[in-house]
C-alpha cells in the first residue's frame, strides 16, 4: 500500500529523520490556519500518490497568505494524473543547500532489497537512472542484518559526498535504511533529501509503500490511508490486483503469469500496456464487472484485452460481468476477449451475442486483432 506523503514524512519523523515541520488541511481555512502557526514562508504541497506531482504543478511555496489562499484554492480539486487532490500538506519552507536523493525499494533483479543513493536529487531521477545509471549508488542490502555503518558511508562517499556532510547523511541513510525494515516497507524513498544552508540534512518528501501482506502487522488498514476513493482502492475492495502503467492497452488476466506474458505479447505487437489487472481464481461477476471498470477508467485506455484461462475461474460469469459493463456503460473503448476453459462455450455465447470480438485461439493471433484496430482508430 502506498502512503500519501503526508503518511510517509511522519514514519520518517517516528524513525528520528528530519523532516520540515509541517500540518496537514482539507480545506482553505485549515491551510491557512497550519501556515500562520508554521510561519510563512510556506510550501503547499498536493497530496496525491501519482509520482511527478513536483513537475505537475502540485508543489507551490508561498510567501504570505494571500498566496496561500491562492495556491490552496487552485489545488484542491487539481487532477494529476487522474488523481483529485483533496488533501494538502502545507510545510514550513526550507533554505535549500544541496538535494540528494535515497531510496531503499525491492530491487527483483538482485533479489532483495537494494539502497538507492544519488548525489543529483530533486524531481528527475528516473531521467538520471536512464541517461547516466552510473550515477546512482546501489548497495544491495541483507535482510539478516543491517549494512555496517562504514558500507553506507562509502556509497554516499563514492557519490561524491565531502566533508561535514558525509557523516549526516550517512546517518540519515541509516536512519532510512533501519525503517525501510522496520516498518516492513517495499519501498521508502526520500527525494529530495536535502541539506539547508545551515548544514542539516532534512527529508522534504516521502514516497513510502508497505508490503501489503504486513499490514496486520503494521497496525494499518487498508482503507485507513486515503481518503479518495483511487482506482487502486477499488481494485483491493474487488479482490484483483492491478497496477496503473502509462500505455494505451487494458490488460486483464486471470494470473499474474498470464497477465505478464499478456502484456509481453502486447508489447511485442507494438502496443503498451496502459494497466495490470490479476483478477486471480473464482471471480465473481460483479467482480469482473468491476474489474472492467476500473481498467476502462485508467488513464490512456484506448482498447482492453482480457486474456482469461478458465480453472478455478468459470468463462460464464466472466462473460457475464464484461456483459453487464457493456449493456450498462456503452464503453467506447474497443475489447478483445481471448477466453478458454470451463463454460467456455456458454461464455463465449455471451459475448458474442454483445458483438465482442472472442478469440478461441493463441494470445498472439488475439493481440494482433487487437493493434490492427488500434491503428485504425
Ligand atoms: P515531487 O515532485 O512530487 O517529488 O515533489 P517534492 O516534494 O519532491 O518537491 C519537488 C521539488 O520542490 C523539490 O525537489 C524541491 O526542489 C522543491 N521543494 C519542495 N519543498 C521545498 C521547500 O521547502 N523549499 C524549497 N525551496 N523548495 C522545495
Ligand atoms: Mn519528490
Amino acid at each position: 500500500m502506498r502512503l500519501f506523503e503526508y503518511e510517509g514524512v511522519e514514519l520518517l519523523r517516528r524513525s528520528g529523520i528530519a523532516t520540515m515541520p509541517s500540518g496537514v488541511a482539507r480545506t482553505i481555512e485549515e491551510a491557512a490556519a497550519c501556515a500562520a502557526t508554521l510561519g510563512y514562508p510556506v510550501v503547499v504541497k498536493a497530496q496525491v500518490l501519482a509520482g511527478g506531482r513536483g513537475k505537475a504543478g502540485g508543489v507551490k511555496p508561498v510567501q504570505d497568505e494571500t498566496a496561500l489562499r491562492a495556491s490552496a484554492a487552485s489545488l484542491f480539486g487539481m487532477t494529476i494524473k487522474g488523481e483529485t487532490c483533496d488533501t494538502l500538506l502545507v510545510a514550513k519552507a526550507a533554505d535549500i543547500a544541496h538535494e540528494f536523493y535515497a531510496g531503499v525499494t525491492l530491487d527483483a533483479a538482485a533479489g532483495a532489497p537494494v539502497l538507492i543513493f544519488c548525489a543529483e536529487g530533486g524531481m528527475d531521477i528516473e531521467t538520471l537512472a536512464k541517461t547516466a545509471p552510473h550515477k546512482l549508488r546501489k548497495l544491495p542490502l541483507s535482510t539478516l542484518r543491517l549494512p555496517r555503518r562504514h558500507e553506507i558511508l562509502d556509497q554516499i562517499r563514492l557519490a561524491g559526498i565531502t566533508g561535514d556532510t558525509l557523516p549526516k547523511i550517512t546517518t540519515t541513510v541509516q536512519q532510512l535504511i533501519a525503517a525501510f525494515f522496520a516498518h516492513d516497507c517495499a519501498t521508502l524513498e526520500i527525494n529530495p533529501l536535502a541539506v539547508l544552508a545551515d548544514g542539516q540534512p532534512v527529508a522534504l518528501d516521502a514516497k513510502a509503500v508497505i508490503d501489503d501482506s504486513a499490514l496486520k502487522r503494521q497496525g494499518m488498514a487498508k482503507t485507513v490511508a486515503a481518503p479518495a476513493v483511487t482506482l487502486e482502492q477499488r481494485a483491493a475492495a474487488a479482490g484483483v490486483n492491478y497496477v496503473r502503467l502509462d500505455g494505451d492497452v487494458g490488460v486483464i488476466a486471470s494470473g499474474a503469469g498470464l497477465a505478464m506474458a499478456s502484456m509481453d505479447t502486447v508489447t511485442a505487437c507494438g502496443c503498451r500496456a496502459a494497466s495490470f489487472l490479476d483478477t486471480g481464481g473464482g471471480i465473481s461477476c460483479a467482480n469482473m464487472a468491476e474489474a472492467l471498470r476500473i481498467t476502462l477508467a485508467t488513464p490512456g485506455v484506448r482498447a482492453v484485452f482480457l486474456n482469461i484461462f478458465a480453472g478455478i475461474n468459470n468463462c460464464a460469469e466472466v462473460a457475464k460481468g464484461i456483459a453487464t459493463v457493456i449493456d450498462e456503460d456503452k464503453p467506447a473503448a474497443p475489447l478483445i476477449v481471448r477466453m478458454r476453459g470451463h463454460s467456455q462455450e456458454e461464455g463465449w455465447a455471451i459475448l458474442t451475442s454483445r458483438n465482442i470480438p472472442v478469440a478461441k485461439g493463441a494470445t498472439e493471433e488475439a493481440v494482433r486483432l487487437l493493434a490492427a484496430r488500434l491503428k485504425g482508430l
